[in-house]
């Protein structure tokens, strides 16, 4: 599958992964969820924005009866480095007590948004908790965070696409590039 002929290609400045290499890395990691959660109805979090687009194929790729839910948190701004401070913006519609809950994100980086996370939704008593990020930048890590299950480590770049975005644009790219450097170095 090649990449799509668009004018917003022209912001990259490679590819990383294209629109078939995601399809098949999430298909294996929902085959691999659904093999680890037999018997339970585990709920899946979604981390708004930047996860919608991986969420939404990888629910599609796991055979249990799963339940959904989203939150929203503060991470980066308009930039492209993380303040390190955490606000939950919006939170769950439900109690999570008792339950196994699989919390999906695009990207984990300094591991401060999961980090903090994981120690709000342990705090309200999950039977088990596991982080799902699509991409780990493990070389950027400055808070010791497992991430359970990911499709792909990256290097130390800036990517968009696939959800992910700069300055809230970007998302609807189908695949993943590195964002040219001049695109944000003026700014
Ligand atoms: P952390 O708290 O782990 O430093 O940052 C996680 C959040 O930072 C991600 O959810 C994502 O919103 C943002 N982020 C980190 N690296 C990148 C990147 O390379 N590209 C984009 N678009 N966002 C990133």
């Amino acid at each position: 599958m090649e990449a799509k002929n668009w004018k917003l290609y022209e912001d990259l400045e490679s590819i990383l992964y294209t629109e078939a290499q995601l399809k098949e890395a999430v298909a294996a990691l929902g085959e691999r969820i659904t093999r680890d959660y037999q018997g339970k109805k585990p709920v899946m979090v979604c981390i708004l924005k930047g996860a919608s687009v991986f969420f939404c194929d990888l629910i599609r790729q796991i055979d249990l009866p799963v339940e959904i839910d989203f939150m929203v948190v503060s991470s980066y701004g308009n930039g492209t480095s993380s303040s390190g401070e955490v606000e939950i913006k919006k939170d769950l519609g439900r109690s999570v007590n008792g339950r196994d809950v699989i919390v999906v994100e695009d990207i984990v980086d300094s591991g401060n948004t999961l980090s903090y996370l994981k120690k709000v939704l342990d705090s309200r008593g999950v039977a088990s908790l596991r982080i799902c990020s699509l991409l780990d930048k493990p070389s950027r890590r400055r808070v010791p965070l497992t991430v359970d299950y990911s499709c792909f480590e990256i290097p130390d770049a800036f990517v968009v696409g696939y959800g992910l975005d700069y300055a809230e644009l970007y998302r609807n790219l189908p695949d993943i590039g590195v964002l040219s450097p001049r695109i944000y170095a003026d700014k």
